[in-house]
């Protein structure tokens, strides 16, 4: 068949979450993003999500299409009604999947008191209703691009029981994998809820460990598959980072890309944020002081001149690091520093930090919650960016670290190793710390170093100037999207 000759692709984004509609994590940033930067490159672009019920109709002017997609799943038929709405402020068409049974829940995934029973059912039966709609509207994709393991069997359906199909032939996908930790871990019996040939069930296809792997089959099947940066990229074909999937990830290498996230910096730029009470740039750096200031007494601390500022906003999640914080937090708290803690998530940090705080009231002030707008005052007020993650795909703290001027130490790892690189005070290169290995007292040592470098206000000034430098816009990665888009498509009509 001949080469598709036009530049310009027919992209379908599927993915379970999408910011302004619905959120839990970076995927819907991604989500929300990415399809811009590829509209503005010309691309037709459009995005398909399931219809929660938090996301609201009228807020969003969501109006019914019409279209009804019946699927059964586990022998009973449920009926999808398909929704659009454009994606604010721009004429790119999001299209929502309603099935009041699956989707009318208070959350996206779970409740605290555990998973959906029914995730497999809820997002076989998402998949399954967009590999069925695309035939019945005027939007032939030449690529879907699917994420993370609740749109993974899209590719599945479309080279298993639509391989004889003449309409799917030639469309391609791409798998983007956010986090390979979240794989969708389900009994053998879903394949034949999902309406798939149980010989799926092979150790070449969906089977792990006695169950079945979306994730693996999101592999298995999709042309091409991407993460969210090289050095994760790397990681994730290793046992360390793998989670069991490391082997089927290598025997594809030569099709697994690495392509970083963006950060939108019409939301994170120190020279227009409006949630802060002033606004700098590389040259009034001065400024920082001032909201130094602001943000300390907010958070009840005292401000001291010359004491350097750590700040760390994370989910409190065992991914990261944050026990290496805790080992190391008594030498931690005798250095000349202070810190401040913003972030929500696992009891057993709430409760390790909210004792650490009881016992250094003067140095730490802890947040336990979920805040904008302190966070914006501590990306934009801190003098130092703690982020020690134990495997981190992306990360985004950093990127907004380095955009405010605020020294990021990392842990060299994912995302943070391509975006952080060790100040090298010969060749004055550099814009951070970056430490290896899992030993807190790395950390403790590249923190005393940096707590030193602070004394010096030329080196400090040249370190942030070299962070604040740098590009982390999407444009450049949407360009790098659309490549493997072509790549994929090229694969199916070869
Ligand atoms: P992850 O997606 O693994 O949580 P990222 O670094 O990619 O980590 O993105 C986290 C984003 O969420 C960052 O923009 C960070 O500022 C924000 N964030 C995390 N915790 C909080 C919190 N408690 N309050 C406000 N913003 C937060």
């Amino acid at each position: 068949m001949a080469k598709k000759e036009n530049n310009k692709l027919k992209i379908l984004i599927a993915a379970s979450e999408c910011v302004p509609f619905a959120k839990t994590g970076g995927l819907a940033d991604v989500v929300g993003a990415l399809p811009l930067a590829l509209k503005k490159l010309g691309h037709d672009v459009r995005i398909v999500i399931p219809k929660y019920k938090l996301i609201d109709d009228e807020k969003f002017n969501i109006r019914d299409t019409g279209l009804r997609v019946n699927i059964d799943i586990a022998l009973t038929n449920h009926t999808a009604i398909i929704k659009e709405t454009f994606f604010p402020g721009t004429d790119i068409l999001v299209y929502f999947i309603q099935n009041s049974e699956f989707f009318d829940r208070d959350e996206l995934y779970r409740t605290p008191q555990g998973e959906y029973w029914d995730n497999a059912e809820r997002f076989m039966f998402f998949s399954r209703v967009v590999v069925e709609m695309i035939r019945l509207m005027d939007f032939k994709p030449d690529v879907i691009n699917i994420n993370d393991w609740h749109t993974a069997l899209i590719p599945v359906y479309i080279k298993t029981i639509y391989s004889n199909n003449d309409f799917y032939r030639n469309i391609a996908t791409v798998y983007s994998i956010h986090n390979i930790a979240y794989q969708g871990l389900f009994d053998k019996e879903k394949l034949s809820h999902a309406g798939l040939p149980m010989d799926l069930f092979s150790i070449d296809k969906m089977e792990f460990y006695g169950g079945i792997n979306y994730m693996k089959g999101g592999i298995v099947f999709s042309d091409i598959i991407n993460t969210v940066s090289k050095k994760y990229r790397e990681e994730i074909m290793t046992p360390e980072f793998g989670y069991g999937l490391d082997g089927v990830l290598k025997s594809k290498a030569d099709d697994v890309y690495g392509i970083l996230n963006g950060i939108d910096y019409t939301i994170w730029n120190p020279q227009t944020d409006k949630l802060l009470p002033v606004n700098y740039n590389e040259d009034t750096l001065e400024q920082k002081e001032n909201i130094k200031k602001n943000l300390l007494e907010s958070v009840g601390l005292k401000y001291i001149e010359n004491i350097p500022l750590v700040g760390l906003i994370s989910r409190l999640d065992d991914q990261k690091g944050l026990d290496f914080i805790a080992a190391i937090i008594d030498e931690m708290m005798r250095l000349n520093l202070q810190f401040v803690l913003l972030g929500t998530g696992d009891e057993k940090y709430h409760n390790l930090f909210n004792q650490i705080k009881a016992k250094y009231p003067e140095k730490i002030s802890v947040n336990i919650k979920f805040d904008n707008k302190l966070a914006h005052l501590i990306y934009a007020g801190s003098d130092i960016f703690l982020m020690p993650s134990r495997f981190e795909p992306c990360g985004l703290g950093q990127m907004i670290a380095l955009k405010y001027g605020t020294v990021p130490l990392v842990r060299e790892t994912g995302g943070l190793a391509d975006t952080v690189s060790q100040y090298n005070f010969k060749t004055k290169q550099g814009n951070g710390f970056v430490f290896s290995g899992y030993d807190p007292y790395a950390l403790l040592y590249n923190l005393k170093i940096a707590i030193d470098t602070y004394k010096n206000k030329t080196t400090w000034r040249k370190i942030q100037l070299n962070g604040m430098k740098a590009d982390f816009s999407w444009d450049e990665s949407a360009k790098e999207y659309v490549e493997i888009y072509k790549k994929a498509v090229e694969k199916r009509i070869r």
